[in-house]
């Protein structure tokens, strides 16, 4: 599906499925899980998925004649850690405006894990006061003008690479992997579970998958306690995607599956519910997720498990999509294990 598009490679190929056999067993085993670690996908800086989606965000970026990229994010952002990352490998200068989009316990929250990753690598890291909010922002737009001001030319990626352009175009690609591996494994996945915000993640994968008629398949699970405005994006990615892959057939919003249970109490805090499911997963399968993104996935996974909302004997494929190095900024939360 992706034959026509430029791909500047950031990971390492193909990321590993592997079967989470204790968690299966520990929820009652009439149900299969499975991960695809995304978590370990790249030599750069930690990976994640956002290095999928830029692998088709960067030849663009290249070809522009820019020299410095500029994005968004949290402090403690995954995203604004990759383009750091990204920015270092490519010989582009880097702008980051991190926002204050998470309520926090922590003194040392500014100072360590993402946030500090990108200033190790170079990247021109502001803080400035804005709140949560996946859309296009005054403070990005403003950084791109600074950036001009001063001689640059920037290349502007918006929060989570995902109202680019291309930003669907990299999950598109997962799909097209799972298909590859499910050749070799001999079965096919009855669901696909996504942690799901800024929208071009899951909304790639519903493209992808829609080519093998699986794209309600993706359960998309909410973290950012705005699913509304999560829902219209994912929508709108899709549609776009669609488009410039030539899917051959509209995406719909029946398309989309999006639970909006498990983002409480708000993005980027931790439920007591989602801190369990992080020490569970952490406990049975030496597999670390974080408070803001996998472990409210993970929690959704395990309660649908719980619920019976996958019927008895389905194999159920976990996205683990990264942002473990957030978890230095939630020590409080972790202070007694
Ligand atoms: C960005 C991110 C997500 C959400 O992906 P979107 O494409 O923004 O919906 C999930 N998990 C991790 C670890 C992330 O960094």
């Amino acid at each position: 599906m992706l034959d026509a598009f430029e791909r500047y490679p950031l990971t390492f190929g193909p990321t590993h499925i592997e079967k989470l056999e204790r968690l299966s067993a520990h929820l009652g085993g009439k149900v299969q899980l499975y991960a695809k670690r995304d978590d370990c996908n790249s030599g750069l800086a930690f990976g994640g998925n956002k290095l999928r989606k830029l692998e088709y965000i960067i030849p663009d970026a290249i070809a522009s004649g820019a020299d410095t990229l500029v994005s968004i994010g949290g402090v403690q952002s995954n995203h604004t850690r990759m383009i750091a990352a990204v920015a270092a490998k490519i010989g582009f200068k880097c702008r980051l405006v991190q926002e204050a989009w998470v309520p926090h316990e922590d003194a040392v929250y500014d100072r360590v894990g993402n946030i500090m990753l990108s200033r190790i690598m170079g990247a021109d890291v502001r803080l400035v006061d804005d709140g949560f909010d996946i859309g296009i922002r005054k403070s990005w737009e403003d950084a791109i003008e600074e950036v001009k001001a001063n001689g640059g030319k920037p290349y502007a990626i918006p929060a989570g690479a995902s109202v680019h352009p291309y930003g669907g175009l990299g999950y598109v690609g997962f799909a097209e992997e799972v298909r590859a591996q499910e050749e070799e494994l001999g079965f096919k996945f009855d669901y696909i579970v996504v942690c799901t915000v800024t929208g071009s993640t899951h909304a790639g994968m519903t493209v992808g998958f829609a080519k093998d008629g699986r794209a309600n398949r993706v359960i998309g699970i909410d973290a950012s306690f705005t699913p509304q405005q999560t829902r219209e994006q994912v929508l709108a990615i899709a549609k776009r995607t669609a488009d410039l892959v030539k899917l051959g057939r509209e995406i719909t919003s029946g398309d989309v599956v999006l639970i909006e249970d498990y983002a409480y109490p708000v993005y980027g805090v931790p439920s007591e519910e989602t801190k369990d499911a992080i020490r569970l997963v952490g406990r049975l399968e030496g597999m670390i997720t974080d408070p803001v993104y996998e472990g409210k996935s993970m929690q959704g996974m395990i309660d649908l498990v719980k619920k019976g909302y996958f019927p008895e004997g389905s194999k159920v494929l976990y996205a683990h999509l990264g942002g473990a190095p957030a978890l230095n900024g939630y020590g409080y939360a972790f202070r007694n294990g």
